[in-house]
């Protein structure tokens, strides 16, 4: 039996793909052993968002020669998307396999292998190939991807060149996937992509609302759709853009009862200026307006978002108003990303970088400023009954924890020596307490 090794950087997405590769080796039997054991093929499934990313992604599959010189080095993703020519002259690589053609990759090495032992091994390739990229179940939730690509160009992000145009995944096929999920027993699903808010823009659906604003009909229809297979008690969505929050957006989920209102929306900067720069397609008062409007639909929604400090030319002033904003707008969460040069795109070309110590000094500010609020939010919920999916067992200070989320993405647990629900079952208890800073104690 061949052994394979798996090593995987970057996204989310990036990660989801790589499980579905792990799965459709271990189908076509395979033994799948840890990175850095001695195995017959490695597969690196690269990320270039930024210099640093391609830096380790070479390092990776250096590294992976170095275990085994005779094993067969596969770089797939991003970085050899938009690094072809380097990647193509690193002699620690054997095969290149483009994002697109992740799910081809048993058939790209089964061709590799015949070329190079010039076996006059004849016919076709022995192994399966799984027909789509897009979901993958975790103990408890599966994640559907249901989009691909992305249009918009942000002045900072290689996204759009390494991944191309939006491409969205045929709502049939979608919602036959997560009929047989639910099937097999799995009751969350979170509706993802590398830009959700993009899903449709390819299909013949009208994406204009009744008063004429914008509306993406396609994304509302799918969930409409997928909240009505029987045995789906949650679904949540991946990281949005504000233009998708409508009024008829949000009438339409609160009416699902398995919609959870947790909403992520990409922000970057509370300054316009650098929200300019940046080249993202909204400003702040459009941005506030929006969060208004999910509060006005859901009670105690999680309003989750992603920022990027010391971007190029950033200024005292705009990283001050920043902050303001993110304070203003009251997220439950916010992750905090220090800039990073990614060549190749606009912003690597500007002027006033900024250096790597005053990046770190605005992290610093905006990290103990998000925890205060995420203490906050995690603080409403004191004395009040919620649910949970239990995830998984943890053991904290000696004593082991059924540990999962309510519908709002906020951890909880319960002390298991009192309770015996068991991973994918839904527990119901009174919040008494912290467990610690990320968790609540329910009883
Ligand atoms: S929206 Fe911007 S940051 Fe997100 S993938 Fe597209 S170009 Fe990159």
């Amino acid at each position: 039996m061949k052994k394979v090794a798996f090593h995987n950087l970057g996204c989310k997405v990036n990660a989801y793909e790589m499980e579905l590769m792990q799965q459709n080796f271990r189908e076509n039997g395979f033994d799948i052993v840890p990175f850095g054991e001695r195995a017959d093929i490695y597969i690196i499934n690269t990320c270039t968002v930024t210099n640093i990313a391609d830096r380790k992604s070479r390092q990776m599959l250096h590294k992976a020669k170095s275990l085994n010189k005779d094993a067969i080095v596969v770089a797939a993703g991003c970085y050899v998307e938009t690094d072809r020519e380097r990647a193509l002259k690193d002699e620690s690589i054997d095969i290149i396999v483009g994002n697109k053609d992740k799910k081809d990759i048993l058939n790209i090495i089964w061709n590799y292998i015949r070329e190079r032992e010039d076996s006059g091994k004849e016919g076709e390739c022995p192994y399966s190939v799984y027909e789509t990229v897009s979901s993958l179940t975790d103990h408890t939730r599966a994640y559907i991807k249901v989009q691909d690509g992305c249009d918009q160009y942000c002045s900072y992000c290689i996204i759009p060149f390494s991944r191309g145009h939006v491409i969205s995944r045929n709502e049939e096929e979608t919602l036959k996937e997560i009929r047989e999920l639910a099937e097999d027993g799995c009751r969350e699903f979170v509706i993802t992509g590398i830009h959700l808010s993009s899903y449709g823009l390819d299909m013949p659906y009208n994406t204009v609302a009744k008063d004429g604003s914008y509306h993406n009909e396609a994304l509302t229809v799918l969930i409409e759709k997928a909240a009505l297979i029987p045995g789906v008690r949650r679904i949540r969505l991946g990281s949005l853009e504000p233009r998708i929050i409508t009024c008829e957006f949000l009438a339409r989920m609160r009416a699902l009862d398995c919609f959870c209102p947790h909403f992520h929306l990409s922000l970057q900067s509370g300054s316009n200026e650098v929200l300019k720069r940046m080249n993202r397609r909204y400003d702040v008062e459009e941005y506030e307006q929006k969060t208004e409007l999910i509060r006005k639909y859901f009670d105690h929604p999680a309003i989750t978002t992603d920022i990027i400090v010391g971007f190029p030319g950033e200024t005292e002033e705009e990283f001050k108003e920043t902050r303001d904003y993110l304070n203003r707008i009251d997220f439950y969460e916010a992750h905090i990303f220090a800039y990073s040069r990614r060549k190749g795109t606009v912003a690597d070309g500007m002027k006033d970088q900024l250096t790597r110590n005053q990046k770190s000094e605005r992290s610093a500010f905006l990290l103990k400023d998000s925890a205060i609020r995420k203490k906050r939010f995690m603080e409403y919920y004191m004395g009040r009954k919620e649910t949970i999916l239990v995830e998984e067992t943890v053991e904290i200070d000696g004593r082991p924890y059924l540990v999962g989320y309510n519908k709002e993405y906020v951890k909880c647990g319960f002390c298991k020596e009192g309770d015996t629900g068991s991973s994918g079952s839904f527990m119901e208890g009174t919040v008494k307490g912290f467990i610690n800073d990320d968790m609540l104690l329910l009883v």
